[in-house]
């Protein structure tokens, strides 16, 4: 999540401060399915609308949110939602992957739980996209990225909720009551405390653990999980390769750029 709020960051440049609930319009694909019925592949296979209202025109940052994992995944903008998914996908998260897919092979037959090489890339990608985000909360420099976004949050909390539900209930075209339950829930303390548990490497240890079904009471799942993460650390480490590209496609999309 804190991949989202840099590259959006990195994006606005310096007005990056100017409209802070932008970051969590960016962020609301990934955020909404808490609620029960709504699902992630409904916020990330929504019919992608390039021209916007006035009053709606915040929307484009949840496009924004799509084309990045568009790159991350597919490693080029589509125009309309890509279905299914392809172990093969030539996006950064993908290819970095890789090299991870037959550890992830070996340790899934270590712990009986064997599983398929389409499996293990899904996994790998996974890897790779937490390890990424933990490298950039980690080293990003001088704006802290889980403080700008806890910032932002607040500030939409307080001042911005009702613009932000009736433009993500014309966006996802759901009833707007059903938008602000799941908003309540996504920006609450407690999932912002569930968000702050992954800043370092342990808590995202448990995450995957607890993602892919494997036993936290286990000392081997922990350990062989632990030394996935450390090697995708490794591979995660020019976060430029995925920065450039990704600013590159998405300023030559026709996503509407206004502030
Ligand atoms: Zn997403």
């Amino acid at each position: 999540m804190m991949t989202h709020t840099w590259i959006l960051k990195e994006f606005l440049g310096s007005n990056f401060r100017e409209s802070l609930d932008l970051y969590v319009y960016n962020v609301c694909p990934d955020l909404l399915p808490i609620q029960k019925g709504i699902t992630a592949e409904f916020t990330h296979g929504i019919p992608r609308r390039f021209f916007y209202p006035p009053q709606h025109q915040k929307a484009a940052y949840v496009l924004f949110h799509l084309l990045v994992d568009d790159m991350a995944h597919h490693g080029q903008i589509h125009t309309d939602p890509v279905c299914g998914f392809n172990p093969n996908s030539q996006g950064y998260a993908y290819r970095r992957g890789q090299s991870l897919i037959e550890p992830i092979l070996e340790f899934q037959q270590r712990m009986g739980m064997d599983v398929d090489r389409r499996t293990a890339a899904y996994r790998a990608h996974t890897i790779i996209e937490l390890t990424f985000d933990l490298r950039l909360v980690q080293e990003a420099g001088e704006v802290r990225l889980y403080e700008l976004f806890s910032e932002a949050v607040d500030h939409t909390v307080d001042k911005k909720m009702d613009e932000l539900c009736e433009t993500l209930d014309w966006f996802f075209g759901v009833e707007a009551a059903v938008i602000r339950q799941a908003l309540e829930k996504g920006l609450s303390s407690g999932t912002l405390e569930r968000i702050k548990s992954l800043k370092d490497i342990e808590g995202r240890i448990g995450f995957y653990i607890d993602r892919f079904g494997l036993d936290r009471d286990n000392d081997a799942a922990w350990e062989g999980t632990r030394t996935l993460l450390l090697q995708a650390m490794r591979l995660v480490d020019d976060f430029d390769a995925f920065l450039s590209p990704t600013l590159c496609a998405i300023k030559n999309s026709s996503i509407p750029c206004f502030l």
